[in-house]
């Protein structure tokens, strides 16, 4: 079985000369199947250029991005976005629905767009809104349901495709702390049930706490992963964060 995610020695810029920042900075990692990994690190410390790497949405500078052992510098951009759609769920903190169409047509979207049938559709759908607990709000547009409510159509769109791996962007970061939960208990479900790898970047330990390990971030470089399982509650995961970000960086 290939790695669903390995980021090999990545090195990502932005912009030139006195003005550029190194946004990675050597970073290599692995996502395995069934892996549930959150990516922790201050703002700026690059996790959302990290995610936005292996979903292809941006390439390195220097290293490769494997998803599912398929390099994704050498897609094509038609192939790119073929093997994208079919195979990594992504979760913004925005939630991107489309305001013209309702929960259950948002999330049949990606179906649509992958040419399924209509009969796949509606089955795959439906089963999906029941996992997500949102099948009263099926025909509701996303400005009538709640912000937990929209994170969960986007959840549902991210896997109706039953992608190998969902990378999610700080989810929670628009959501109150009850919804929050709700969102987090979701995704360590999913993972636990379906076995979905999930990416899940955030800067919150209470969040980090539900995932299975955590990597920690800084200045674009991997500093630690550590075991959740290990920990005794946030509070442990709070202090190693505090602990590895806030020392002073090594020269
Ligand atoms: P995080 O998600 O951890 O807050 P980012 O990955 O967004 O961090 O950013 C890492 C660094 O790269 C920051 O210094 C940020 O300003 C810079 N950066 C990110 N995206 C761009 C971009 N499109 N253009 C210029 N600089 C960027
Ligand atoms: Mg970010």
């Amino acid at each position: 079985m290939n790695t669903p995610v390995s980021v090999e020695n990545v090195v990502k810029r932005f912009g030139s000369g006195e003005t550029a920042v190194v946004a990675l900075d050597h970073l290599s990692l692995n996502i395995e199947e069934g892996d549930f990994t959150a990516i922790m690190g201050a703002s700026g410390s690059g996790k959302s250029t990290l995610l936005h790497l292996m979903a292809g949405l941006t390439h390195p500078d220097e290293g490769r991005v494997l998803v599912l052992g398929k390099a994704l510098s050498a897609l094509s951009d038609r192939k790119l976005t073929h093997f994208r759609r079919e195979q990594i769920g992504l979760i913004f903190q925005s939630f991107n629905l489309i305001p013209t169409l309702t929960a259950a047509e948002n999330v049949a979207l990606p179906l649509r767009l992958a040419g399924e049938r209509e009969a796949t559709i509606r089955e795959r759908v439906d089963e999906m809104l029941h996992k997500l607990n949102i099948e009263r709000r099926a025909t509701h547009r996303p400005d009538a349901l709640s912000g937990g409510e929209q994170q969960r159509v986007a959840i549902g769109r991210a896997l109706v495709t039953r992608p190998a791996v969902v990378l999610a962007d700080e989810p929670t970061g628009n959501l109150d702390s009850s919804n929050s939960i709700a969102i987090c208990r979701l995704l360590r479900d999913l993972n636990e049930t379906e076995g979905v790898s999930i990416v899940l970047v955030t800067h919150e330990p209470s969040v980090g706490m539900y995932a299975r390990d955590a990597v920690f971030i800084r200045d674009g470089q991997l500093c630690h992963r550590a075991a959740i399982a290990d920990m005794k509650d946030a509070a442990e995961l709070a202090n190693l964060y505090q602990t590895l970000l806030a020392a002073p960086a090594s020269p």
